[in-house]
Protein backbone atom coordinates (compact mmCIF):
# COMPACT_ATOMS: atom_id res chain seq x y z
CA UNK A 1 0.00 0.00 0.00
CA UNK A 2 2.85 2.34 1.06
CA UNK A 3 4.43 3.36 -2.92
CA UNK A 4 1.23 4.57 -3.88
CA UNK A 5 0.23 6.36 -0.78
CA UNK A 6 3.99 7.73 -0.65
CA UNK A 7 3.77 8.82 -3.81
CA UNK A 8 0.93 11.64 -2.82
CA UNK A 9 3.43 13.07 -0.23
CA UNK A 10 5.84 15.22 -2.59
CA UNK A 11 7.94 16.36 0.18
CA UNK A 12 9.09 12.73 0.81
CA UNK A 13 10.87 12.40 -2.54
CA UNK A 14 14.28 14.27 -1.60
CA UNK A 15 17.48 13.34 -0.03
CA UNK A 16 18.62 14.56 3.27
CA UNK A 17 22.52 14.64 3.56
CA UNK A 18 22.78 12.81 0.65
CA UNK A 19 20.58 10.09 1.37
CA UNK A 20 16.96 9.38 0.78
CA UNK A 21 15.07 10.76 3.70
CA UNK A 22 13.13 9.00 6.05
CA UNK A 23 10.93 10.88 8.14
CA UNK A 24 9.95 9.49 11.37
CA UNK A 25 8.48 12.15 13.29
CA UNK A 26 4.72 11.91 12.00
CA UNK A 27 3.51 12.42 15.89
CA UNK A 28 5.35 15.79 16.22
CA UNK A 29 3.69 16.66 12.48
CA UNK A 30 2.47 15.00 9.65
CA UNK A 31 3.75 15.66 5.95
CA UNK A 32 0.72 16.69 3.59
CA UNK A 33 -0.79 14.76 0.85
CA UNK A 34 -0.45 16.93 -2.50
CA UNK A 35 -4.66 16.41 -2.46
CA UNK A 36 -4.37 19.15 0.31
CA UNK A 37 -1.65 21.23 -1.19
CA UNK A 38 -3.98 21.32 -4.44
CA UNK A 39 -7.16 22.15 -1.94
CA UNK A 40 -4.73 24.93 -0.15
CA UNK A 41 -3.84 26.65 -3.30
CA UNK A 42 -7.07 26.42 -5.52
CA UNK A 43 -8.56 27.84 -2.23
CA UNK A 44 -5.95 31.03 -2.08
CA UNK A 45 -5.93 30.82 -6.11
CA UNK A 46 -10.33 31.27 -6.98
CA UNK A 47 -12.47 31.35 -3.99
CA UNK A 48 -10.55 33.13 -1.22
CA UNK A 49 -12.70 36.15 0.42
CA UNK A 50 -13.81 36.35 3.97
CA UNK A 51 -16.81 34.69 5.93
CA UNK A 52 -20.54 35.03 6.93
CA UNK A 53 -20.33 38.62 6.00
CA UNK A 54 -20.35 39.22 2.22
CA UNK A 55 -22.86 39.27 0.36
CA UNK A 56 -20.72 38.66 -3.09
CA UNK A 57 -19.80 35.39 -4.37
CA UNK A 58 -15.98 34.85 -3.23
CA UNK A 59 -17.50 35.48 0.13
CA UNK A 60 -20.54 32.93 -0.01
CA UNK A 61 -17.95 30.37 -2.06
CA UNK A 62 -15.38 30.84 0.92
CA UNK A 63 -17.99 30.03 3.17
CA UNK A 64 -19.66 27.59 1.62
CA UNK A 65 -16.00 25.89 2.18
CA UNK A 66 -15.43 26.85 5.21
CA UNK A 67 -19.17 25.88 6.68
CA UNK A 68 -18.49 22.43 4.44
CA UNK A 69 -15.37 21.83 6.13
CA UNK A 70 -17.14 22.01 9.53
CA UNK A 71 -19.54 19.23 8.21
CA UNK A 72 -16.68 16.81 7.22
CA UNK A 73 -15.36 17.17 10.72
CA UNK A 74 -18.71 16.39 11.80
CA UNK A 75 -19.01 13.66 9.84
CA UNK A 76 -15.55 12.64 10.93
CA UNK A 77 -16.12 12.11 14.41
CA UNK A 78 -19.46 10.89 14.28
CA UNK A 79 -21.26 14.47 16.44
CA UNK A 80 -23.93 15.05 16.22
CA UNK A 81 -24.37 18.18 14.57
CA UNK A 82 -22.10 20.89 13.39
CA UNK A 83 -23.00 23.37 16.20
CA UNK A 84 -20.95 20.99 18.40
CA UNK A 85 -17.96 21.41 16.11
CA UNK A 86 -15.85 24.97 16.99
CA UNK A 87 -12.38 25.49 14.52
CA UNK A 88 -9.50 26.56 16.84
CA UNK A 89 -5.65 26.82 16.37
CA UNK A 90 -5.24 23.42 17.89
CA UNK A 91 -5.28 20.96 20.24
CA UNK A 92 -3.66 23.05 22.63
CA UNK A 93 -6.08 26.10 22.11
CA UNK A 94 -9.35 23.79 22.44
CA UNK A 95 -7.69 22.01 25.68
CA UNK A 96 -7.15 26.18 26.74
CA UNK A 97 -10.51 26.99 25.77
CA UNK A 98 -12.51 24.29 27.69
CA UNK A 99 -10.01 25.26 31.29
CA UNK A 100 -10.87 28.80 30.79
CA UNK A 101 -14.42 28.32 29.54
CA UNK A 102 -15.73 25.28 31.23
CA UNK A 103 -13.41 25.38 34.22
CA UNK A 104 -13.40 29.04 35.50
CA UNK A 105 -17.57 28.76 35.36
CA UNK A 106 -17.92 25.75 36.76
CA UNK A 107 -14.91 24.73 39.25
CA UNK A 108 -14.94 26.39 42.95
CA UNK A 109 -12.39 25.64 45.85
CA UNK A 110 -11.78 22.00 46.81
CA UNK A 111 -13.17 20.23 43.63
CA UNK A 112 -10.85 18.21 41.88
CA UNK A 113 -9.37 18.21 38.63
CA UNK A 114 -8.08 14.24 37.38
CA UNK A 115 -5.38 13.69 35.05
CA UNK A 116 -2.96 10.85 34.09
CA UNK A 117 1.39 10.82 34.71
CA UNK A 118 1.66 10.77 30.82
CA UNK A 119 0.28 13.92 29.94
CA UNK A 120 1.60 15.77 27.39
CA UNK A 121 1.83 19.75 28.78
CA UNK A 122 -1.00 21.31 26.86
CA UNK A 123 -2.60 18.68 29.23
CA UNK A 124 -1.34 19.36 32.61
CA UNK A 125 -0.64 23.22 32.62
CA UNK A 126 -4.15 24.75 31.59
CA UNK A 127 -5.40 22.44 34.41
CA UNK A 128 -2.70 23.38 36.81
CA UNK A 129 -3.73 27.14 36.21
CA UNK A 130 -6.91 26.73 36.86
CA UNK A 131 -6.43 24.86 39.41
CA UNK A 132 -4.31 27.48 41.17
CA UNK A 133 -6.99 30.16 40.29
CA UNK A 134 -9.87 28.12 41.86
CA UNK A 135 -8.31 26.53 44.78
CA UNK A 136 -8.65 22.90 43.12
CA UNK A 137 -6.91 20.06 43.68
CA UNK A 138 -4.88 18.43 40.42
CA UNK A 139 -4.67 14.74 41.22
CA UNK A 140 -2.62 12.53 38.71
CA UNK A 141 -3.34 8.70 37.56
CA UNK A 142 -0.76 6.26 38.16
CA UNK A 143 0.63 4.12 35.67
CA UNK A 144 1.10 0.49 35.24
CA UNK A 145 4.95 -0.56 35.21
CA UNK A 146 4.30 -0.99 31.47
CA UNK A 147 2.93 2.51 30.80
CA UNK A 148 -0.81 1.43 30.93
CA UNK A 149 -3.36 2.86 32.70
CA UNK A 150 -5.63 0.33 35.06
CA UNK A 151 -9.46 1.43 35.38
CA UNK A 152 -8.87 -0.26 39.22
CA UNK A 153 -6.55 2.93 40.42
CA UNK A 154 -8.97 5.60 37.69
CA UNK A 155 -11.55 4.40 40.38
CA UNK A 156 -9.63 4.97 43.17
CA UNK A 157 -8.49 8.53 42.08
CA UNK A 158 -12.11 9.56 40.61
CA UNK A 159 -14.00 10.47 43.56
CA UNK A 160 -17.52 12.53 43.50
CA UNK A 161 -15.42 15.46 44.68
CA UNK A 162 -13.86 15.45 40.39
CA UNK A 163 -15.74 17.37 38.28
CA UNK A 164 -13.09 17.19 35.70
CA UNK A 165 -11.21 13.94 34.17
CA UNK A 166 -8.87 14.58 31.01
CA UNK A 167 -7.08 11.99 29.49
CA UNK A 168 -4.82 11.48 26.24
CA UNK A 169 -6.94 9.00 23.71
CA UNK A 170 -2.81 8.29 22.41
CA UNK A 171 0.15 8.98 25.07
CA UNK A 172 2.96 10.79 22.55
CA UNK A 173 5.68 9.19 24.53
CA UNK A 174 4.77 6.11 25.29
CA UNK A 175 1.77 5.24 22.11
CA UNK A 176 -0.23 3.63 24.55
CA UNK A 177 -3.64 3.17 23.51
CA UNK A 178 -5.99 4.59 26.60
CA UNK A 179 -9.38 3.18 27.66
CA UNK A 180 -10.77 6.42 27.60
CA UNK A 181 -14.51 5.30 27.09
CA UNK A 182 -14.59 3.33 30.04
CA UNK A 183 -12.60 6.03 31.76
CA UNK A 184 -15.77 8.29 30.56
CA UNK A 185 -17.99 5.77 32.04
CA UNK A 186 -16.52 6.04 35.58
CA UNK A 187 -16.23 9.95 35.53
CA UNK A 188 -19.75 10.28 34.71
CA UNK A 189 -20.44 7.52 37.14
CA UNK A 190 -18.81 10.30 39.45
CA UNK A 191 -20.60 13.50 38.13
CA UNK A 192 -17.37 14.64 36.59
CA UNK A 193 -17.00 15.30 32.72
CA UNK A 194 -14.87 13.89 30.18
CA UNK A 195 -11.80 15.97 28.19
CA UNK A 196 -10.60 13.76 25.68
CA UNK A 197 -6.90 15.11 24.40
CA UNK A 198 -7.14 13.45 20.72
CA UNK A 199 -4.41 14.81 19.41
CA UNK A 200 -2.43 11.42 18.49
CA UNK A 201 -5.91 9.63 18.53
CA UNK A 202 -7.82 11.06 16.08
CA UNK A 203 -5.00 10.80 13.35
CA UNK A 204 -4.51 7.12 14.14
CA UNK A 205 -8.02 5.39 14.43
CA UNK A 206 -12.00 5.77 14.04
CA UNK A 207 -13.06 7.89 16.54
CA UNK A 208 -17.23 8.34 17.35
CA UNK A 209 -17.05 11.02 20.02
CA UNK A 210 -21.11 9.54 20.31
CA UNK A 211 -19.79 6.56 21.18
CA UNK A 212 -16.97 7.31 23.44
CA UNK A 213 -19.69 9.76 25.26
CA UNK A 214 -16.85 12.21 25.85
CA UNK A 215 -18.05 15.44 26.86
CA UNK A 216 -14.71 17.62 24.65
CA UNK A 217 -12.73 16.01 23.00
CA UNK A 218 -9.63 18.47 20.82
CA UNK A 219 -7.65 17.59 18.26
CA UNK A 220 -4.96 19.08 15.75
CA UNK A 221 -5.09 19.16 11.92
CA UNK A 222 -1.26 19.04 11.36
CA UNK A 223 -1.23 15.68 13.17
CA UNK A 224 -3.55 14.30 10.54
CA UNK A 225 -2.60 15.46 7.00
CA UNK A 226 -3.97 18.85 7.19
CA UNK A 227 -2.29 22.71 7.40
CA UNK A 228 -0.59 23.97 10.71
CA UNK A 229 -2.80 26.63 12.71
CA UNK A 230 -6.31 24.57 12.68
CA UNK A 231 -7.82 22.34 15.22
CA UNK A 232 -10.95 21.37 16.53
CA UNK A 233 -12.89 21.71 20.04
CA UNK A 234 -15.96 18.99 19.95
CA UNK A 235 -18.46 19.55 22.77
CA UNK A 236 -21.33 18.05 23.74
CA UNK A 237 -23.96 20.69 22.60
CA UNK A 238 -25.96 20.96 26.22
CA UNK A 239 -22.36 22.21 27.70
CA UNK A 240 -21.17 24.53 24.92
CA UNK A 241 -24.49 26.43 25.10
CA UNK A 242 -24.09 27.09 28.72
CA UNK A 243 -20.26 28.10 28.52
CA UNK A 244 -19.42 31.42 28.02
CA UNK A 245 -16.77 32.43 25.16
CA UNK A 246 -13.57 33.01 25.78
CA UNK A 247 -12.56 35.61 23.05
CA UNK A 248 -14.30 38.23 22.25
CA UNK A 249 -14.68 40.19 19.51
CA UNK A 250 -16.16 40.56 15.59
CA UNK A 251 -17.96 37.61 13.76
CA UNK A 252 -18.54 36.24 17.32
CA UNK A 253 -21.32 38.65 18.10
CA UNK A 254 -24.93 38.98 17.59
CA UNK A 255 -25.99 42.52 18.67
CA UNK A 256 -23.72 44.72 19.99
CA UNK A 257 -24.81 47.61 22.76
CA UNK A 258 -22.83 50.88 23.98
CA UNK A 259 -22.51 48.42 27.32
CA UNK A 260 -24.10 44.93 26.85
CA UNK A 261 -23.39 42.54 23.74
CA UNK A 262 -24.92 39.22 22.85
CA UNK A 263 -23.47 36.09 21.16
CA UNK A 264 -24.14 34.37 18.33
CA UNK A 265 -25.61 30.99 18.12
CA UNK A 266 -23.16 27.71 18.56
CA UNK A 267 -20.50 26.91 16.79
CA UNK A 268 -19.80 31.08 16.41
CA UNK A 269 -19.67 32.46 19.67
CA UNK A 270 -16.52 30.62 20.03
CA UNK A 271 -15.06 31.91 16.81
CA UNK A 272 -13.93 35.50 17.63
CA UNK A 273 -12.12 37.46 14.61
CA UNK A 274 -11.61 36.50 10.90
CA UNK A 275 -11.52 32.40 11.70
CA UNK A 276 -8.83 29.98 10.09
CA UNK A 277 -10.68 29.65 6.63
CA UNK A 278 -8.01 27.94 4.59
CA UNK A 279 -6.33 26.04 7.68
CA UNK A 280 -10.56 24.66 8.05
CA UNK A 281 -10.60 23.88 4.28
CA UNK A 282 -7.03 22.06 4.01
CA UNK A 283 -8.31 20.28 6.84
CA UNK A 284 -11.63 19.71 5.09
CA UNK A 285 -9.39 17.86 2.15
CA UNK A 286 -7.40 16.00 4.59
CA UNK A 287 -10.05 14.15 6.35
CA UNK A 288 -10.98 13.16 2.39
CA UNK A 289 -8.23 11.47 2.33
CA UNK A 290 -8.06 9.91 5.56
CA UNK A 291 -11.27 8.59 4.33
CA UNK A 292 -10.38 7.38 1.10
CA UNK A 293 -7.78 5.27 2.75
CA UNK A 294 -9.85 4.30 5.81
CA UNK A 295 -9.05 4.96 9.45
CA UNK A 296 -9.02 0.82 10.10
CA UNK A 297 -6.49 0.44 6.87
CA UNK A 298 -4.39 3.42 8.73
CA UNK A 299 -4.80 1.45 12.12
CA UNK A 300 -3.89 -1.69 11.12
CA UNK A 301 -1.01 -0.90 9.18
CA UNK A 302 1.12 1.01 12.31
CA UNK A 303 0.24 -2.00 14.74
CA UNK A 304 2.27 -3.77 12.29
CA UNK A 305 4.79 -0.96 11.39
CA UNK A 306 5.22 -0.96 15.65
CA UNK A 307 5.67 -4.46 15.98
CA UNK A 308 8.33 -5.00 13.44
CA UNK A 309 9.90 -1.73 14.70
CA UNK A 310 9.78 -2.77 18.53
CA UNK A 311 11.21 -6.67 17.16
CA UNK A 312 13.66 -5.35 15.02
CA UNK A 313 15.27 -2.71 17.48
CA UNK A 314 15.02 -5.20 20.40
CA UNK A 315 18.14 -6.86 18.17
CA UNK A 316 20.22 -3.40 19.41
CA UNK A 317 22.43 -4.13 22.19
CA UNK A 318 21.49 -1.29 24.97
CA UNK A 319 18.44 -0.05 23.24
CA UNK A 320 15.76 0.27 25.96
CA UNK A 321 12.26 0.72 24.61
CA UNK A 322 9.68 2.97 26.74
CA UNK A 323 5.75 2.12 26.69
CA UNK A 324 3.74 -1.47 26.22
CA UNK A 325 5.28 -4.32 24.15
CA UNK A 326 2.21 -5.84 22.80
CA UNK A 327 1.73 -3.67 19.69
CA UNK A 328 -2.67 -4.26 19.69
CA UNK A 329 -1.71 -1.55 23.03
CA UNK A 330 -0.01 0.70 21.14
CA UNK A 331 -0.13 2.83 18.31
CA UNK A 332 2.48 3.59 15.34
CA UNK A 333 5.38 5.09 17.53
CA UNK A 334 8.73 3.95 19.18
CA UNK A 335 10.11 5.73 21.77
CA UNK A 336 13.95 4.71 23.08
CA UNK A 337 17.21 5.20 24.47
CA UNK A 338 20.47 3.67 23.35
CA UNK A 339 22.78 3.24 25.81
CA UNK A 340 24.02 6.25 27.68
CA UNK A 341 24.58 8.22 24.88
CA UNK A 342 22.38 11.77 24.96
CA UNK A 343 18.98 10.91 22.44
CA UNK A 344 20.07 14.68 21.38
CA UNK A 345 23.02 13.13 19.97
CA UNK A 346 21.53 9.92 18.37
CA UNK A 347 18.96 12.26 16.51
CA UNK A 348 21.98 14.34 14.86
CA UNK A 349 23.80 10.93 13.84
CA UNK A 350 20.69 9.81 12.70
CA UNK A 351 19.61 12.81 10.45
CA UNK A 352 23.48 12.66 8.83
CA UNK A 353 21.83 9.82 7.86
CA UNK A 354 18.97 11.23 6.45
CA UNK A 355 16.33 9.99 9.16
CA UNK A 356 14.14 12.32 10.72
CA UNK A 357 13.50 11.43 14.82
CA UNK A 358 12.52 13.75 17.45
CA UNK A 359 14.55 14.07 20.80
CA UNK A 360 14.10 15.76 23.89
CA UNK A 361 11.09 15.63 26.56
CA UNK A 362 8.18 15.56 23.95
CA UNK A 363 6.35 18.46 26.17
CA UNK A 364 5.73 15.71 28.94
CA UNK A 365 8.44 16.07 31.40
CA UNK A 366 6.03 14.56 34.10
CA UNK A 367 6.57 11.04 32.17
CA UNK A 368 10.02 11.79 31.87
CA UNK A 369 10.52 11.69 35.73
CA UNK A 370 8.01 8.81 35.95
CA UNK A 371 10.29 6.95 33.12
CA UNK A 372 13.49 7.99 34.97
CA UNK A 373 14.53 9.53 31.86
CA UNK A 374 15.82 13.28 31.57
CA UNK A 375 15.21 13.01 27.49
CA UNK A 376 14.06 10.02 24.79
CA UNK A 377 13.98 9.47 21.20
CA UNK A 378 11.36 8.78 19.52
CA UNK A 379 10.13 7.16 15.58
CA UNK A 380 6.95 7.91 14.95
CA UNK A 381 4.87 5.92 11.78
CA UNK A 382 2.35 6.93 9.46
CA UNK A 383 0.73 5.70 6.19
CA UNK A 384 3.43 6.72 4.38
CA UNK A 385 6.24 4.61 6.06
CA UNK A 386 7.04 0.81 5.21
CA UNK A 387 9.43 -2.05 7.25
CA UNK A 388 12.35 -0.05 4.75
CA UNK A 389 12.17 3.09 7.04
CA UNK A 390 12.61 1.04 9.78
CA UNK A 391 15.15 -0.92 9.02
CA UNK A 392 17.36 2.78 7.71
CA UNK A 393 16.03 3.58 11.63
CA UNK A 394 18.01 0.67 12.63
CA UNK A 395 20.75 0.84 10.34
CA UNK A 396 21.31 4.13 11.70
CA UNK A 397 21.30 3.45 15.07
CA UNK A 398 24.12 0.51 14.55
CA UNK A 399 26.23 3.58 13.29
CA UNK A 400 25.52 6.03 15.99
CA UNK A 401 25.85 3.02 18.08
CA UNK A 402 29.82 2.24 16.61
CA UNK A 403 30.39 5.79 16.55
CA UNK A 404 29.91 6.83 20.33
CA UNK A 405 31.04 3.59 21.30
CA UNK A 406 35.07 4.29 19.22
CA UNK A 407 34.18 8.30 20.99
CA UNK A 408 33.77 7.57 24.60
N1 LIG B 1 -1.53 16.52 23.10
C1 LIG B 1 -0.73 15.58 22.59
C2 LIG B 1 -0.90 14.15 23.02
C3 LIG B 1 0.23 15.90 21.64
O1 LIG B 1 1.04 14.95 21.15
C4 LIG B 1 0.36 17.25 21.23
C5 LIG B 1 1.40 17.64 20.26
O2 LIG B 1 2.39 16.97 20.08
C6 LIG B 1 -0.51 18.20 21.78
C7 LIG B 1 -1.43 17.79 22.71
C8 LIG B 1 -0.44 19.63 21.37
O3 LIG B 1 -0.84 19.78 20.05
P1 LIG B 1 -0.69 21.19 19.32
O4 LIG B 1 0.74 21.61 19.49
O5 LIG B 1 -1.04 20.89 17.89
O6 LIG B 1 -1.64 22.14 19.97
Amino acid sequence: MNTTIRSYFPILDQEINGHPLVYLDSAATSQKPIQVIEALEKYYKFNNANVHRGVHTLGNRATDDYEGAREKVRKFINAASTQEVIFTRGTTTSINTIASGYGRQNIVEGDEIVITYMEHHSNIIPWQQLAKEKGAVLKYIDLEPDGTISLDTVRKVVTPKTKIVSVMMVSNVLGTINPVKEIAKIAHGNGAIMVVDGAQGVPHMKVDVQDLDCDFLAFSGHKMCGPTGIGVLYGKKAILENMEPVEFGGEMIDFVGLYESTWKELPWKFEGGTPIIAGAVGLGAAIDFLNEIGLDTIAAHEHQMARYAMDQMSTIDGLTIYGPKDEMKRCGLVTFNLDDVHPHDVATVLDMNGIAVRAGHHCAQPLMKWLEATATARASFYMYNSEEDIDALVKGLRVAKEYFNDVF
